[in-house]
């Protein structure tokens, strides 16, 4: 028998889709994503971005607080030993991690089901929708929610890629406090907030954290530009772009070559570690172009105010299909509004 919602996709998108899906009964299928050695080093690993984050100060309902004994309560001993341990005791704006275990669990607690593993392959020219999951698994769907999020970006040079898990790294949380980092200068690229966030963070590990910008203007808010200029660990280079990443076999990385863009000169800034945090790529490709994507590769919504994508049945939420806002809280919502979308085409077929 095909399931009634399939949502692809364990960030608040997915979740999101999966606690009003399961609500209304429709007993959605929830892929979260498989947890292999390739999603860890592409940052796709399950629940998504906001897993690999620090402490999520923007998202409603979660002020500074003692959330210990609350995390405790609500999540079963084993996740929290495998995901969230140690859990902070101090007061604290819910972290990334714990706000996406929360929600997985809000939707389990509505009964959700879960596969911990990736889909790597769709059929949407027909109904129902058939699935392939990387275990070789096959699936139909009468409706399908497309909640994959998006990927960390990197510049594409040959020795960034050479020294990838040697000190290139596009998650500061997930590497930052490895020994090599520790006590020693490092360099993030970008001037956003994930740049900002990345460089403070690592102000835990480094001795300095030169951030390079390859503008004067920074797109991170004023609140995050603040955080940047005012702690003296970390020290910003406008104009200035990668040009090479140096090291050896046996260190990893030691170096940055540091082009300006405006004079061309370079120089190489000593450092143990490059975090990139250049913005993103929606995760499409398994859809393998029977989805109509937008200019920039975001999944295209064909209708204002709906989540309907190109094909009907088919609905997306969250970073895949929004290359504007990116927000958690944004997120969460259009994975509520697919779910409903969703909810309503099922009736009107009288599914
Ligand atoms: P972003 O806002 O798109 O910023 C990307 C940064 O990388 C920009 O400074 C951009 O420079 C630079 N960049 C892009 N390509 C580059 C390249 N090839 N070489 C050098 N620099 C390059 O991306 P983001 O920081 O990942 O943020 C994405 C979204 O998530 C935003 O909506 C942000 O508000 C949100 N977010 C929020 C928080 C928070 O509120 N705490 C934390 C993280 C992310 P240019 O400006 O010159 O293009």
């Amino acid at each position: 028998m095909p399931e009634h919602v399939v949502i692809i996709g364990s960030g608040p998108a997915g979740w999101a889709a999966a606690i009003y899906a399961s609500r209304a009964n429709l007993q959605p299928l929830v892929f979260e994503g498989a947890e292999t050695e390739e999603n860890r080093v592409a940052g796709t690993l399950p629940l998504g971005q906001l897993n690999l984050t620090t402490e999520v100060e923007n998202y409603p309902g979660f002020p500074s607080g003692l959330l210990h004994d609350y995390i405790r309560s609500a999540l079963p001993k084993e996740r929290v030993e495998t995901y969230l341990e140690p859990l902070h005791e101090h007061a604290h704006a819910v972290t990334g991690p714990e706000l996406m275990n929360l929600m997985r669990q809000q939707a389990v607690n509505f009964g959700a089901r879960i596969i911990t593993d990736d889909v790597v392959d769709v059929n949407l020219g027909r109904e129902p929708f058939e699935l392939q999951t990387l275990g070789g698994q096959r699936y139909a769907t009468h409706t399908l929610i497309v909640a994959t999020g998006a990927r960390a970006n990197y510049l594409g040079l040959p020795s960034e890629e050479r020294f990838k898990n040697r000190g290139v790294s596009a998650c500061a949380v997930c590497d930052g406090a490895l020994p090599r980092f520790r006590n020693k200068p490092l360099v993030v690229v970008g001037g956003g907030d994930s740049a900002v966030e990345e460089a403070t963070y690592l102000t835990k590990y480094a001795s300095t954290v030169h951030m390079l910008m390859r503008r004067d203007v920074f797109r991170a808010s004023k609140i995050m530009q603040e955080r940047a200029l005012t702690n003296p660990k970390i020290k910003i280079h406008y104009f200035r772009e990668v040009d090479e990443v140096l090291g050896d076999e046996k260190q990893g990385v030691t170096a940055i070559r540091v082009r300006n863009n405006r004079d061309g000169s370079k120089e190489d800034l000593p450092a143990s570690g490059l975090f990139l945090a250049i913005g993103h790529t929606p995760n499409t490709n398994f859809l393998k172009g029977q989805l109509e994507l937008n200019e920039k590769g975001y999944i295209r919504y064909t209708t204002l105010m709906r989540t309907y994508t190109s094909v009907p049945g088919v609905f997306a939420a969250g970073d895949v299909a929004d290359d504007y806002y990116r927000q958690a809280i944004t997120s969460a919502g259009t994975g509520c509004m697919a779910a409903l979308d969703a909810e309503r085409y099922l009736a009107a077929k009288g599914l």
